[in-house]
């Protein structure tokens, strides 16, 4: 299968990975993410938590992706999430 992919400026392949997913049940609302990604992919949201989530039963603030269409797949938010909450996927052409 084939990857959209790009160029890096010594020319090389680069296969953008792109957000697909956060997981909210992990999220503890950090905001590191948020100030890490370059293009305003990423918001705070209310959340109410479930009985899968760590706190349950009251509402909490985690990330969530408002902006999908803009974000370049360079990976920012995962490498600064301190929970793994993050799901990429580079895009089949
Ligand atoms: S992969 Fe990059 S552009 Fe996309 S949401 Fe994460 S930090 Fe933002
Ligand atoms: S860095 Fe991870 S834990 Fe922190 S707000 Fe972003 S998704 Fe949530």
């Amino acid at each position: 299968m084939a990857f959209m992919t790009g160029k890096t400026r010594a020319g090389g392949d680069w296969v953008p990975d792109f957000v697909t997913a956060i997981n909210k049940a992990l999220c503890i609302g950090c905001g590191r993410c948020f100030k890490a990604c370059p293009r305003d992919v990423l918001t705070l949201v209310e959340h109410q938590m479930t009985e899968d989530d760590e706190d349950c039963d009251s509402l909490a603030m985690v990330m969530d992706i408002v902006n999908e269409g803009d974000c370049i797949g360079c990976g920012s938010c995962s490498r600064v999430c301190p929970k793994n909450c993050y799901s990429h996927a580079p895009l089949p052409v």
